[in-house]
């Protein structure tokens, strides 16, 4: 199963996936997440991504494109995948097209704006294995304190406010429209994303099972 998590910073992708990996026996590919341990790693990749990041601007296509690329290759991926942030753009979309990478279904959780900015400015990440919570509706059971590793726990460099609002609307103009992309295909399920994440879990194996 080739899976394609699509919606808005803060609409609950990196929550859901884990379920649905575990559920599908498929790979999680966030490319957030592979940006951020490079940035940390500081390697080239890292480098040149980084400014874009901080500022909630979207990594330039050709970066991004190559990347996942050369990830879909690896051989964990030949039971299928679930890509988390990725594609972004239309550019990307048709880029995949182009390289004949697959997308059997694409999962849209939708999410109002004015709560995706109190679920990314919220958001709390552990420096150590990245597990995700939320000061208040998923605190950790210590402030401060991964529940998984004990690793610290805190709000990533790019959920300010006046970054995540920024991040928001890079999302409507050059995300948003793929959902017109995918509705011409035929391929695309929208779930409401505001309920309780386990509420839009169930919704989601529903659509996909
Ligand atoms: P994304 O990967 O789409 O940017 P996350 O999965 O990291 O979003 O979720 C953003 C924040 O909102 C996290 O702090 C997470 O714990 C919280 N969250 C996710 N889903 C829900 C939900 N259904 N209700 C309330 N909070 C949620
Ligand atoms: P995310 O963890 O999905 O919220 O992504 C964090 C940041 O990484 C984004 O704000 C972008 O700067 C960058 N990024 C992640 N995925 C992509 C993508 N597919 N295209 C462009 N930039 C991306």
């Amino acid at each position: 199963m080739k899976v394609v998590l699509l919606g808005p910073p803060g609409a609950g992708k990196g929550t859901q996936a884990t379920g649905i990996v575990e559920r599908y026996n498929i790979v999680h590919i966030s490319t957030g997440d592979i940006f951020r341990k490079n940035v940390k790693e500081g390697t080239p990749l890292g480098k040149q991504a980084k400014a874009y990041m901080d500022k909630g601007e979207l990594v330039p296509d050709e970066l991004v494109i190559a990347l996942v690329q050369d990830r879909l290759q690896q051989d964990d991926c030949k039971n299928g995948y679930l890509l988390d942030g990725f594609p972004r753009t239309t550019f990307q979309a048709e880029a995949m097209e182009k390289l004949g990478l697959a997308v059997d279904k694409v999962v849209d959780i939708q999410v109002a704006d004015e709560i995706l900015i109190g679920r990314a400015t919220g958001r709390r990440v552990c420096k150590k294995c990245g597990s995700t919570y939320h000061a208040t509706f998923r605190p950790t059971k210590v402030e401060g304190v991964c529940d998984e590793c004990g690793g610290e726990v805190v709000l990533r460099a790019d959920d300010e406010e006046a970054t995540v609002t920024n991040r928001i609307a890079v999302y409507h103009k050059e995300t948003a429209p793929l959902v017109d992309f995918y509705e011409k295909k035929g391929n695309i399920v929208h779930i409401n994303g505001e309920e309780d994440a386990a509420v839009v879990q169930e919704k989601i194996f529903a659509a996909l099972d």
